[in-house]
């Protein structure tokens, strides 16, 4: 597997760029910024993105998905339960005093139990709300791997605060669906360093 981890625009969105190193079709989740880069290192790898996947409709993660698309023909995907949230696109750009994206078109609705595949590569979309409504994690079981949007950070969790927040709620979701993975699996989150299920299991405070 090809998996580049690029922290993108302003918030330093931890975009990812994963690929099937034999087809060299890959996925790109969270391209929030930064599109030239991001199409660097998606020729530098010879890849043939198939999919865009957004964990959620924050501008700082789904900010540059229609310059990717423009630039790649791949689908954007996310879940249903932020469709009402990504509409707010303006909104949320006025609050960090970004330049608002414009709108974006969703291909379709990424339901909790669908695959997100490129090649051979599969991801399972599990439904984590809390952040948002529509929050999404991608577990990669054969690679161990989680790609956590911003349900889970290395020794914290996503704010609950904004609109479609509830505290309630991500604990459900960190609880029920994300620690249930086994120790090892590597989590990226949304921002910030690198952990595994095992070392916020153990050590993340808001998990006791
Ligand atoms: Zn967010």
């Amino acid at each position: 597997m090809i998996h580049k981890i690029l922290p993108v625009g302003p918030l330093q969105c931890n975009c990812s760029i994963i690929g099937d190193e034999a087809s060299h079709e890959a996925m790109v989740i969270d391209p929030g910024d930064d599109i030239e880069d991001i199409l660097a290192i998606i020729r530098e790898h010879n890849l043939k993105v198939k999919q865009i996947v957004i964990t959620h409709a924050h501008i700082d993660h789904v900010g540059g998905a229609m310059k990717l698309r423009a630039q790649t023909g791949a689908p954007i995907l996310l879940n249903q339960n932020d469709y009402a949230l990504l509409k707010m696109l303006d909104v949320q750009a006025a609050w960090l005093g970004m330049r608002p994206p414009g709108a974006v078109e969703i291909a379709h609705d990424l339901k909790d139990g669908q695959s997100v595949t490129a090649g051979s590569l599969s991801g399972d979309v599990l439904h984590t709300p809390g952040h948002t409504e529509g929050s999404v994690c991608l577990y990669f079981p054969a690679e161990k791997l989680l790609i956590a949007g911003d349900t889970l950070f290395a020794g914290s969790i996503g704010r609950t605060d904004l609109p479609g927040g509830s505290y309630q709620k991500i604990l459900r979701s960190l609880h029920d669906r994300v620690l249930v993975l086994p120790d090892e699996t590597v989590v990226i989150p949304g921002h910030g360093p690198t952990s595994t299920i095992g070392e916020e299991r153990e050590g993340n405070p808001f998990l006791k």
